[in-house]
C-alpha cells in the first residue's frame, strides 16, 4: 500500500479520506509522522498555503503529501476574509468572534453573495497537482442553526432548501460543500492512478 500524508491532525478529515480511498493508500496524519510543529501558513492565497504545507512535509519528512486550505470569500468585502478566514478577528479569537466581525462589516449591506472555496495541493514526487471545490451562497444577517463549525451558521448555500450549513446533517453538507467537492476530485485522481 502506498503511504501518503494528509497534512492535518483533524481526525474527522482523516477518517473521511481513509473511507473514500479504501485500501489503495495508507493515509497518515501529521501526528503519525511525528510532525508536531506548526507549519507556517504565510501565503496570500489558499492555493499557496496548501502548497506550502505539502512541500514542508515532503522536504522535512520525505512523504508524498496532500494538504487543504479553505477560505470564505464575501463579494461585498472584496473577497475577505478569504485566506485569513481562520484568524479574521485576530490571533487567539474563535469562530464566534470571526462571525461577529463579518456580521458587523456586513451591516446594511444588501449584496450578500459569498462562496467557500477549498484548494487541495497534492505533491507526488516533484509533481504538484491542484484540486478545487467551491459552493456559492449568501451571508445571513444573523446566525441560524447549531451544527457545523466556523462560519456555518451564517452561510446559506444557494443549493438546498434554504438551510444554513449549520442546519444540515454532515452528510448533506459534505455532498455540496467546497471541501466535499475538492476531496471528491482528489479521490477521483488518486483512484485513477492505479
Ligand atoms: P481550514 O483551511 O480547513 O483550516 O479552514 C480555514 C477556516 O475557514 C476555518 O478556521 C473556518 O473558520 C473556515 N472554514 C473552513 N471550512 C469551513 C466550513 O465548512 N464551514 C465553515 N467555516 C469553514
Amino acid at each position: 500500500m502506498k503511504k501518503i500524508v494528509f497534512a492535518t491532525n483533524n481526525p474527522h478529515k482523516l477518517q473521511e479520506l481513509r473511507q473514500m480511498l479504501g485500501d489503495r493508500y495508507e493515509i497518515l496524519g501529521l501526528n503519525d509522522i511525528g510532525c508536531h510543529e506548526d507549519i507556517p501558513e504565510t501565503g496570500d492565497f489558499i492555493e499557496e498555503n496548501a502548497q506550502i504545507k505539502a512541500r514542508y512535509v515532503k522536504e522535512h519528512y520525505g512523504f508524498d503529501c496532500f494538504s487543504d486550505d479553505t477560505g470564505l470569500e464575501i463579494d461585498a468585502m472584496n473577497g475577505e476574509p478569504g485566506v485569513r478566514s481562520a484568524r479574521f478577528a485576530g490571533p487567539g479569537h474563535n469562530s464566534e468572534a470571526n462571525i461577529d466581525k463579518v456580521l458587523f462589516r456586513m451591516l446594511g449591506v444588501t449584496k450578500r453573495t459569498a462562496r467557500f472555496r477549498t484548494a487541495i495541493a497534492l505533491l507526488q514526487g516533484n509533481e504538484m497537482h491542484m484540486f478545487e471545490g467551491k459552493v456559492e451562497g449568501v451571508i445571513l444577517t444573523e446566525r441560524r442553526g447549531q451544527g457545523g463549525f466556523g462560519y456555518d451558521s451564517i452561510f446559506q448555500p444557494l443549493e438546498g432548501d434554504g438551510s444554513t450549513f449549520a442546519q444540515m446533517s454532515p452528510e448533506e453538507k459534505n455532498r455540496i460543500s467546497h471541501r466535499g467537492r475538492a476531496v471528491a476530485r482528489l479521490v477521483e485522481f488518486l483512484n485513477s492512478q492505479q
